[in-house]
């Protein structure tokens, strides 16, 4: 049994009573095994310190982990390779090519440098869809970090059965493993790169083994309108005739869906996975996140890969969630900085269908990050949440606990060897692209 006590430290908590958050300005926690056992206000008992390894949390804000709920880890390696293209040109001719190439190693290294980056930046559950997720999956082992992993389908492709077989026995090794820090659910990449006659064998998957399914949806209008000018019908309309959205989905982007997807969406209970930085940089447009959370959707944050954002720090992500739709109509009032918190914690977790993930509860899972309250973006602070949503970045998180483990304490990462993972993955990419 593991147990670590926090003292002497801020906590962005919960209020019980109006279920909103609440500052506790001095107080303690005290994690056992997996999980956060006790919040205090206060200095802390000296029962608990004497049964736990103590950690001094003054000048810092313990708040929820962030959880970023899509992504393509080992894209990392294509930091910078191929920017400032429209999404489909930027496929086709740039990372497909280089895809082509990938194997185990690259994926392995890939996935540590973004493990390292997401550590270092705040996020303490990711969400990953690419090739040799059991080598990712060895990753995530070692970094002690949660993700919940699936193998990229490409319904087009020859090898697509493999795939499929490749997912089977990634769920039946890897599903709950690391402590539950594991999830194995389905990815077909899109409904452009699978056809149904595929889809149905993904929705035979997903029923059998009660595998939640996640697909990149109505990600740009070109998406939309060839899927209504050959079908007549848009991609969430598709994906729901086909029974698809009767499973547990995360459908990310649904950048260009109407009313009629809304509402689908919504009676479904699809969570989404929103991408401010990456909609903006392939230029795809503005995700209607605003109409969508008026529906009672679960939206969620995501980065999506470093290929196309260029980074992996979800501070600036939900910075962004929340300035967007303030821009766009004209509206300060809209997605608050509370707001913004909840879509890249608590919500994101309930869109990855994670159990006590994202708040700093008792009973939770002891996910949490100490952000510095030194830092010269956090002074003086008169709203605490205000500061970590429009002030913080990635850059001012101190310490990492994941399942109550530390990850980083005062800016080290501590199960992971950062400057063999950046030094190899470097190795890794040149030779990747060619250039060496
Ligand atoms: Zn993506």
């Amino acid at each position: 049994m593991h147990r670590l006590l926090i003292y002497n430290t801020t906590i962005l908590t919960e209020d019980e009573s109006t279920q909103t958050y609440k500052v506790i300005p001095k107080g303690y926690l005290f994690l056992e095994d997996n999980y956060i056992s006790q919040i205090g206000e206060g200095a802390a008992p000296s029962l608990l310190s004497e049964k736990a390894t103590n950690v001094n949390g003054e000048n810092l804000l313990i708040m929820p982990g962030l959880v970023n709920t899509h992504g393509h880890s080992a894209m990392s390696l294509l930091r910078s390779y191929a920017d400032d293209l429209p999404l489909m040109k930027w496929l086709q001719e740039k990372i497909w090519p280089v895809e082509a190439r990938l194997s185990e190693e690259e994926v392995y290294w890939g996935t540590l440098l973004s493990i390292v980056e997401m550590i270092r930046s705040g996020t303490t559950t990711f969400t990953d869809l690419y090739f040799f997720m059991e080598e990712a999956a060895k990753a995530v082992e070692e970094s002690g970090i949660r993700a919940v992993l699936s193998e990229g389908l490409l319904g087009i492709l020859e090898s697509s059965d493999k795939a499929l077989e490749y997912t089977k026995n990634l769920h039946e090794n890897w599903h709950g493993a690391a402590n539950g820090r594991i999830s194995i659910i389905l990815g077909p990449h899109a409904l452009f790169t699978c056809p149904p006659d595929f889809m149905e064998q993904v929705l035979g998957i997903s029923r059998e083994r009660n595998m939640p399914i996640q697909i990149h949806l109505s990600e740009t209008k070109e998406e939309f309108e060839n899927a209504k000018k050959s079908n007549g019908k848009s991609p969430t309309r598709i994906l729901a005739d086909l029974g698809i959205l009767d499973q547990s989905v995360i459908a990310a982007h649904c950048v260009h869906i109407n009313e009629e997807d809304m509402d689908i969406i919504a009676e479904k209970n699809v969570g989404v996975a929103h991408n401010p930085g990456s909609n903006l940089k392939l230029g795809s447009g503005i995700a209607p996140v605003v109409d969508m959370l008026k529906k009672g959707i679960k939206v969620g944050i995501g980065t999506d890969g470093a290929s196309s954002n260029n980074n992996l720090d979800m501070f600036e992500e939900m910075r962004l969630a929340a300035l967007i739709p303030k821009g766009f109509y004209q509206d300060p009032t809209l997605i608050p900085a509370p707001k913004a918190l909840e879509m890249a914690t608590f919500l994101g977790a309930k869109v990855l269908s994670l159990d006590k993930v994202g708040k700093i509860k008792e009973g939770y899972h002891a996910d949490l990050i100490g952000v510095n309250l030194d830092s010269p973006r956090m002074r003086p602070s008169h709203n605490l949440i205000s500061s970590v949503v429009y002030s913080a970045t990635g850059a001012d998180v101190e310490l990492v606990t994941v399942n109550g483990r530390l990850l980083m304490e005062k800016g080290k990462l501590l199960t992971l060897d950062e400057e063999r993972i950046t030094a190899r993955s470097e190795e890794l990419a040149k030779k990747l692209v060619g250039q060496a």
